[in-house]
């Protein structure tokens, strides 16, 4: 009988398993699924997950080489999270390889050992106390033993520093006998007490019900979406769910979008629960992304709370997960792996039988869609918590009016008021930046990207012109390229341009900027947030990043100053996202006692969808949308898988794509199969970008099982395709922007 055989998943492009034969000495019995190898590959090492041990192998005996290394005692991964990467390799038709490569933490992907660092804790000594009489004369060490007085379950050493504890104080209290030390591996939990620090809000009718549903679904698969308007507490929700949930002893894995993880939020978790919460997003760093991951696989984390790639972590007792705000485009990877983790949420909800509940004021079309058609529990919260009152809706037509940086006169009037009434103004623009490009008003020369089709954005503090596709940047010139002239101007407004404007219209107030720029340095959004939750008047100007997640109770008017890029833009989800956007922002007003008002600025005020979305609100435009995307045949009523491709010679890219059209007309006549469209291919909306030309070909398909069946088949004939090594291609299953 030959040898058994080693499958491994390696990190590579390529989708298959690769063979290896077990190390020297390591005897097959010893050998698990989910461990890790150090194998040969190549000319270099890597470091492969085994997937299964097999009897036989297609490569020859002799040319089967051995594995180098077993990396694990124990499989580091558990059998769930093995079957959620395989399925989800599967689903979008990556490399199970390096599917691990992006679901597991980056240490275990380098071979790290699976095992939590180990930590020196200081805490006081039984006993021990500030007011010590021996430290009468030793205030440094007075100070220390108080600060380290307020934390009862010790601080881990890597803290001290941010206490401005020096360790020379704690070693001469230790020395006293005022302090202790000890390694520990983990954050301990305070077991007495209970779950809760502070006391639960008494819920409304409709909060109540939105609990008591879930509650009732725990312990087995259920999907609930919680559809609450802004400010009706479904965070409220999530917290009381989470306690049940603890409880019973059952961990929660919470997902929220990357530009949510303000301190606000994480403060609501810390300030409610005695529990260990693990905290997963890209500013943690390798070593206690690893720690939190170990904690939770082990059952020493009781809520897990993190971004897109926190769907990934292991937990023992799973209870619950929770995805915020489901409609965030942040949650759908674009690169590589263009995996959605509020999809694959829903599936590792139904794999390890435990309840979903995904929750946005603003939910995504395809999460009502499996509202309506009963695959989700549909829970409501139509009102405000608390005694919060709903914003008003005005449609401004600003048809033939003159627009100052973006600001018509009434809406001019509409800010003056609201600033001399002593509140605060929010003015919303989704384009950071001084102006959207650079005109020659002698010759028509317009800044354009040199490697892209695109203009470049004019950023007038730093003088640059940057192209916001492929990040090229340079000098604003002084004088035409073209024509050499000096008259060049700054079309249309960026956040840069109306903030500069409203400082000049309103001087005695002061103006926030708050986009990507003005807050690239860590500390200034903080900063920024502050001197808002100050109250007095201001105005605010930014982009979608004042759309998400902050409350600014003193903001009484919420001015949109274009609400029409939406309904021109080529692209099917535009409306939707702009509709998500608007309500998002303006659900940032009156949420104290004071009622909002949004005003919209549009050339389009009798538009159904604004119409809709302004007089009856987001479901009432998400019907609308609903039943056009049906008439249409798009998603959620068709199933999509996009082809991209991009070369550096114009043609060769579509080149490569007519042959993968021609595969897959082979293949729907061969299986057979029905019900799919195979559309392009087309030139991609920006044809040119960092220098590549794109192209990109489309399937559409009436459902999903067919257009799953062609893809496996249809991929591995890609790969055998002439231009598959010289024309770079991707699969987008279910993408959500179709460039
Ligand atoms: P959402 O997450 O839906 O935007 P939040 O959970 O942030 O809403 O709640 C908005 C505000 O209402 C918060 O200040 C919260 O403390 C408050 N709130 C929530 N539920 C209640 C309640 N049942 N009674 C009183 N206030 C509440
Ligand atoms: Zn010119
Ligand atoms: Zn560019």
């Amino acid at each position: 009988m030959p040898a058994p055989i080693l499958r491994l998943a390696l990190p590579s492009p390529l989708r298959r398993l690769f063979d290896y034969r077990a190390p020297p000495g390591v005897p097959i019995a010893a050998l698990q699924p989910g461990m890790r190898l150090r194998v040969p590959f190549g000319r270099r090492e890597v470091v492969g997950v085994l997937v299964e041990v097999s009897g036989h192998s297609e490569v020859p005996a002799d040319k089967l080489k051995a594995a180098l290394e077993l990396l694990d005692p124990r499989p580091p991964l558990p059998a769930s999270l093995l079957r959620l990467c395989r399925w989800t390799a599967h689903y979008y038709q990556h490399s199970l390889g390096d599917t691990f490569g992006w679901a597991l933490p980056a240490l275990l992907r380098q071979g790290e050992p699976a095992e939590r660092r180990q930590e020196r804790w200081w805490q006081l000594a039984e006993g021990a106390r500030p007011d010590d009489p021996r430290l009468a004369r030793a205030p440094r060490q007075r100070e220390a033993l108080q600060a380290l007085a307020q934390h009862p379950h010790g601080v881990p050493q890597a803290v001290l520093g941010k206490l401005q504890l020096n360790k020379a104080s704690l070693d001469l209290l230790q020395a006293k006998g005022l302090l202790r030390s000890e390694v520990r591996d983990h954050a301990p939990r305070e077991r007495h007490g209970g779950w809760l620090l502070q006391a639960e809000l008494p819920l409304n009718d409709e909060q109540r019900e939105a609990v008591e549903a879930v509650r009732a679904g725990l312990g087995g698969f259920n999907a609930f979406l919680l559809a609450g308007v802004t400010g009706s507490g479904k965070t409220e929700v999530y917290l009381q769910l989470i306690r049940q949930v603890l409880e019973s002893g059952r961990q929660a894995l919470v997902l929220i979008p990357e530009i949510n993880l303000g301190p606000q939020t994480l403060e609501r978790f810390t300030r409610r629960f005695n529990a260990r919460i693990a905290l997963l997003h890209s500013g943690v760093g390798d070593r206690e992304r690893l720690d939190a991951w170990l904690a939770a696989r082990d059952g020493e984390a009781d809520i897990v709370i993190g971004t897109r790639s926190a769907l990934f972590t292991p937990l023992k007792h799973p209870g619950l997960i929770i995805v915020d705000e489901e409609h965030d485009a942040s949650y759908k990877q674009q690169e590589g792996l263009r995996y959605h983790a509020r999809d694959l949420a829903v599936v590792r909800a139904r794999q390890e039988e435990i309840p979903i509940l995904l929750g946005s004021a603003t939910p995504s079309l395809e999460s009502l869609h499996n509202a309506h058609t009963g695959r989700y529990a549909l829970l409501q919260l139509r009102q405000r918590a608390g005694h919060a009152r709903p914003p008003r809706f005005l449609r401004l037509d600003v048809k033939s009016r003159p627009l100052d940086a973006g600001i018509s006169p009434p809406l001019q009037q509409a800010i003056g008021r609201t600033l001399a009434a002593g509140q605060q103004v929010l003015v919303f623009l989704n384009r950071r930046g001084f102006a959207p490009t650079l005109l020659c008003h002698d010759c028509g020369w317009i800044a354009q990207c040199p490697r892209c089709d695109a203009r470049m954005t004019l950023h007038q503090r730093q003088r640059e012109l940057r192209c916001h596709h492929c990040g090229h940047a340079e000098r604003q010139p002084t004088a035409c390229p073209q024509c050499a002239r000096v008259d060049l101007r700054p079309v249309g407004a960026g956040t840069e341009r109306t903030e500069e404007r409203l400082a000049t219209l309103f001087p005695d107030y002061p103006v926030l900027r708050i986009d990507r720029d003005s807050t690239a340095r860590k500390d200034a959004l903080p900063r920024l947030l502050a001197i808002i939750r100050r109250g007095e008047p201001c105005l605010l100007v930014g982009t979608q990043m004042l759309a998400k997640g902050h409350h600014f109770p003193r903001v009484t008017l919420v001015a949109i100053l274009d609400a029409d890029g939406g309904l021109f833009s080529a692209d099917f989800r535009a409306s939707e996202r702009m509709a998500q956007l608007i309500v998002q922002v303006a659900g940032r007003a009156g949420r104290a006692e004071e009622p909002g008002t949004v005003i919209l600025q549009t050339h389009l005020a009798d538009h159904p969808l604004l119409v809709q979305l302004a007089e009856q609100g987001y479901l009432a435009f998400a019907a609308q949308a609903l039943e056009e995307r049906r008439a249409a045949g798009l998603p959620p009523f068709a199933h999509l898988a996009l082809l991209r491709a991009e070369a550096h010679r114009p043609g060769q890219a579509e080149g490569f794509l007519e042959q993968a059209g021609d595969e897959a007309q082979h293949l729907l006549d061969a299986l057979p199969l029905s019900g799919i469209e195979v559309l392009g291919p087309v030139p991609a909306p920006m044809e040119r970008r960092a220098g590549r030309h794109r192209a990109q070909l489309l399937l559409q398909a009436t459902s999903r099982a067919p257009l799953h069946r062609l893809l496996g088949p249809w991929l591995a004939a890609l790969e055998r395709l002439p231009g598959a090594r010289t024309v770079r291609w991707s699969l987008d299953v279910d993408p959500i922007d179709l460039y």
